[in-house]
C-alpha cells in the first residue's frame, strides 16, 4: 500500500517516539496500536500499513538513540511548518524547537487558547495560540480555540471576531471553537457541589471588609456557617441577589501565605447584557472557576498559560481536586512585552475609550490587526514566536529582532520605488528627454516600469539644503547632476543644475528622486514607540509628506514595497503608505 507524505510522517514520529521512550528500540507492535489510535482512517487497513511500519520501525532502532532524538525533533518541525505558507520554508533554519511535553504521546494531545472577549489579540497572543497550536500539531492531536467569555461588562461580538480573523491570518487552525458561556449551566452545576460538599461558600460580607479578611489572613462568619450557606445557595444561583451583595468562595486558606489561596471569588453578580446570551444570566463564574473545569471538561491535556498566573494554579488544582475532575498538566511561558509597547487589551482599550490612540489596527499599537496593516507578514510573527521558546524570563526582546525575521520575509515580494520627502524641484540643462525602465527588485523578477525624464525632477529637502553650487550629485539610475543655483523665494528652494554625465563616480552623493510628470501626491505614516518611559510620546504618530512616482502610487493596497534610502513600508490605500521597519 502506497501512504502519502502525511501518512508516513505520522507513522515515523509514533515509532520514534516509541523508541526514544524505550532506550532506542521501539516495538512494531506498539507503534501499530498508536498509529490506530490516533489515525481512525487507518482502522480498516492496518493488514497493509504494518509491512510499513515494520520497516519504519527497522530503520529506526538502526540509529542511535541521539539520533532518534534529532530525528523527531526535526519531523516534528516539519509537520508544523508545512501548515505555514512556502515563503516559510524557505527560512525554516532558524526555527527552533520547543521542550517535549511530559507525559505525552501522538495523538492524545490536546491544548487550547482561551482569550477574553474584551478586546483584539496582540502580538502577546499570537505567542500564545502560536505555542497551542505548535504542540497541538506536533503531537498529531488537537487545538481548542475557547472564548472565555463570563464577564457580560467587558465583551462584545467584534471582539471575538477580532480573534477569529487575527488566528485566519495567523494561519493557525482550531480544530475547536467554543465559548465558556456556552457551558454555563454545568459550571452552575459544579459551582452548586462544590458548595454543597463543603468547598466552598455563600459570602455575603461587603467588598472593604472581604479584602481588609484577606489582608488580615482571617476568617469571616460567612465561611464557618455551612447551612447557612447550604440554604442560600440555589437562591444565589436563581439571581436572588443584586451586584455586590453576595460571591461564591472557595474555602481555601485564610492564613495561606499563597494569597490566591485566601478564599477566592467562583462567583459573582454582574448585571449586563451578554453579547451570546443577553440577559438570561446574571451569575458569572470567574476566571479562576471556569478555567480548571473548562480546561478538564474539554479533554486538555496540557494547558498553558503565562506565567502571571502561576500563584493562580494552586486555585486551579485545588478545584479540580475537590469536584474529583481530572487534572491538565500547565505549563507556563513568559508574558511578551516590548519596551515602549502596551501588549496588553487592559493598556490598549484606555487608549482607544480616551482618543489618545483612534483604532485597534492603529500602526503604533502590537495588536495583530494594526501589526498587519503596518506590513508584518504572519509567517514572521510565527518565526519570531517561536524563536523565543518556552522561556520563563521576564527580558524584553528587542522590537529589532521581530523585524528582522520581517525583513527577510519581505524583502523578496518588496518592489523598490522612490519616494520624496518634502520635494524640492531641481531643474535640469543639457539633458535631452530620456525614457529609462526601472527594474521593480535589483536580484528578482519582479517587473520593471518605465519612467520619462524631461527637464525636471524632486529630490528631497533634506538632500537638497546640503547641496552647494559646484556639488555633484547621482540621480539614482539616471545620470549625473552638476548644481548651478539654488534660488529660494519665499521659504521654496528650486535647484538649478547641469546634466554632467552617465558614468557612476564612487564619492558622488547618490539621490533618489521623482520625475516631475510622473509625480503624485503621498504621504507615509511613520509609527513610533507609544510610550517613552512611563509617559505617552506626543510624536508617536509622524506623518511624512511628499511625492512618489505614479507607478507605487498605483499598487495595491497591502502591497509591499521598499522606498530607496528610506526603508519597507505597505500600502494601505492610494496615496498612503505605513512604514514598517528599515
Ligand atoms: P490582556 O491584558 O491582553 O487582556 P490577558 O492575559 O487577560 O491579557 P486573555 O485574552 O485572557 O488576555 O489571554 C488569552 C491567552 O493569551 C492567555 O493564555 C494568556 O496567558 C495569553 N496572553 C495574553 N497576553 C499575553 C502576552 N503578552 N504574552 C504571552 N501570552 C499572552
Ligand atoms: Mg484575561
Amino acid at each position: 500500500m502506497i501512504l502519502d507524505q502525511r501518512s508516513m510522517e505520522s507513522i515515523k514520529v509514533v515509532a520514534l517516539q516509541n523508541a526514544v521512550e524505550h532506550n532506542g528500540k521501539a516495538k512494531a507492535e506498539s507503534v501499530t496500536g498508536k498509529v490506530a489510535a490516533s489515525n481512525p482512517e487507518f482502522r480498516s487497513n492496518l493488514k497493509n500499513i504494518l509491512p510499513t511500519i515494520r520497516e519504519t520501525v527497522m530503520e529506526i532502532n538502526a540509529l542511535s538513540l541521539a539520533e532518534q532524538r534529532l530525528l523527531l525533533e526535526r519531523l516534528r518541525e516539519s509537520i508544523v511548518t508545512h501548515t505555514v505558507d512556502p515563503i516559510e520554508s524557505l527560512h525554516r533554519s532558524s526555527s527552533p524547537v520547543l521542550p517535549e511535553l511530559l507525559n505525552a504521546s501522538y495523538g492524545s494531545v490536546i491544548t487550547r487558547f482561551p482569550p477574553e472577549p474584551n478586546g483584539y489579540p496582540h502580538i502577546g497572543h499570537a505567542k500564545a495560540a502560536i505555542i497551542d497550536e505548535y504542540y497541538a500539531r506536533t503531537y498529531g492531536g488537537k487545538l481548542i480555540l475557547r472564548f472565555d467569555d463570563t464577564n457580560p461588562l467587558n465583551e462584545k461580538p467584534e471582539y471575538y471576531e477580532s480573534f477569529i480573523l487575527a488566528l485566519e491570518w495567523l494561519n493557525v487552525k482550531p480544530d475547536i471553537v467554543k465559548n465558556t458561556s456556552d457551558d454555563i449551566e454545568i459550571l452552575y452545576k459544579y459551582g452548586k457541589k462544590l458548595v454543597l460538599d463543603g468547598f466552598g461558600y455563600v459570602c455575603t460580607c461587603n467588598q472593604k471588609k472581604i479584602h481588609e479578611l484577606r489582608s488580615a489572613g482571617v476568617e469571616c462568619g460567612c465561611r464557618m456557617d455551612t447551612q447557612r450557606s447550604g440554604d442560600l445557595v440555589n437562591e444565589f444561583f436563581r439571581g436572588k441577589f443584586d451586584q455586590n451583595e453576595a460571591i461564591i468562595r472557595y474555602k481555601g486558606s485564610m492564613s495561606d501565605s499563597n494569597t490566591a489561596m485566601r478564599d477566592p471569588t467562583l462567583f459573582r453578580i454582574i448585571k449586563g447584557n451578554h453579547p451570546r446570551l443577553g440577559n438570561k444570566y446574571n451569575v458569572w463564574p470567574t476566571y479562576d472557576f471556569a478555567a480548571p473545569i473548562e480546561d478538564s471538561l474539554d479533554g486538555v491535556t496540557h494547558a498553558f498559560r503565562t506565567k502571571e498566573y502561576e500563584l493562580r494554579n494552586a486555585v486551579y488544582f485545588a478545584i479540580l481536586e475537590r469536584l474529583e475532575l481530572r487534572k491538565p498538566i500547565m505549563m507556563e511561558f513568559s508574558r511578551l512585552e516590548f519596551r515602549g509597547l502596551p501588549v496588553s487589551k487592559r493598556k490598549i482599550k484606555p487608549l482607544i475609550e480616551s482618543g489618545i490612540v483612534k483604532s485597534w489596527d492603529d500602526p503604533r499599537l502590537p495588536t495583530l490587526a494594526a501589526m498587519k496593516r503596518r506590513g508584518f507578514v504572519p509567517q514572521a510573527i510565527r518565526k519570531f514566536v517561536l524563536s523565543l521558546g518556552m522561556t520563563l524570563a521576564e527580558t524584553k526582546p528587542p522590537f529589532e529582532s521581530l523585524e528582522a525575521f520581517n525583513r527577510k520575509l519581505i524583502e523578496p515580494v518588496s518592489i523598490r520605488v522612490f519616494f520624496v520627502k518634502d520635494p524640492v524641484e531641481v531643474i535640469i540643462l543639457g539633458a535631452s528627454p530620456r525614457e529609462i525602465i526601472l527594474r521593480n527588485h535589483p536580484s528578482l523578477d519582479l517587473g520593471s516600469r518605465k519612467i520619462q525624464v524631461c527637464y525636471s525632477v524632486y529630490i528631497s529637502q533634506a538632500d537638497a539644503i546640503g547641496l552647494s553650487p559646484g556639488n555633484e550629485m547621482r540621480l539614482i539610475e539616471l545620470y549625473n547632476i552638476r548644481i548651478d543655483d539654488i534660488k529660494k523665494e519665499r521659504e521654496k528652494l528650486t535647484i538649478v543644475g547641469s546634466y554632467s554625465g552617465d558614468e557612476i563616480k564612487p564619492d558622488v552623493a547618490k539621490i533618489q528622486w521623482v520625475a516631475k510628470d510622473d509625480a503624485r501626491a503621498f504621504e507615509i505614516l511613520i509609527p513610533k514607540e507609544l510610550y517613552l518611559g512611563e509617559n505617552y510620546n506626543v510624536d508617536s504618530l509622524e506623518i511624512w509628506k511628499g511625492v512618489c512616482e505614479s507607478y507605487a502610487d498605483g499598487l495595491k493596497p497591502d502591497s509591499k514595497v521598499q522606498f530607496v534610502r528610506m526603508g519597507f513600508c505597505r500600502i494601505d490605500h492610494s496615496g498612503l503608505a505605513i512604514y514598517t521597519h528599515r
